[in-house]
């Protein structure tokens, strides 16, 4: 397996259903032609979330694995992760697994939304209200539809 094709297919330990590539934490995968290392670039999601240790150490067994043992993961910072970058098919495996995706992030240009709608992942109505800042998890904040009654987490745009 390529290096490239290995650490894209590493899970958020937090989002389960997302590669770290869905949700555009994965920047840059290069292997030096002579020695074989592998140099992985990511940038953190949502600071606080103690998930970086983990992916790293994923990153680091998932090519081990894949027969490159030699490598590096450097983290950058700026530009500064967004909920934008999470890619439409992983916004789809969001809404699958019964996640709000996040809605675009303020200052991401475009018309600044007052009133945040969050979408029900089940039945698709904007009739909402969030029930707590924070879900599971402290990215996820805990919302519940009003016609469906059913409680869900929905990824807090950043
Ligand atoms: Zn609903």
């Amino acid at each position: 397996m390529s290096a490239r094709a290995a650490v894209a297919a590493v899970v958020d330990p937090e989002l389960r259903v997302l590669t770290i590539e869905d949700l555009g934490v994965l920047r840059d995968v290069t292997v030096e032609p002579e020695t074989g290392r592998v140099t992985v670039t990511i940038t953190p999601t949502y600071t606080g979330c103690p998930a970086m240790d983990v992916i790293r150490a994923d990153i680091r067994a998932a090519l081990a694995a894949a027969g490159h043992p030699d490598a590096e993961v450097r983290t950058i910072y700026a530009p500064a992760w967004s909920t934008d970058w999470i890619s439409e098919a992983g916004r789809a495996k969001l809404a699958a697994a019964g996640i709000a995706p996040p809605g675009p992030a303020a200052g991401s240009g475009g018309p600044v939304a007052l009133t945040l709608s969050v979408r029900c992942p089940r039945c698709g109505t904007a009739d909402t209200e969030q029930l707590s800042r924070f879900g599971s998890t402290a990215c996820k904040a805990l919302w519940r539809c009003r016609a469906c009654r059913e409680p869900f987490d929905h990824l807090r745009a950043l």
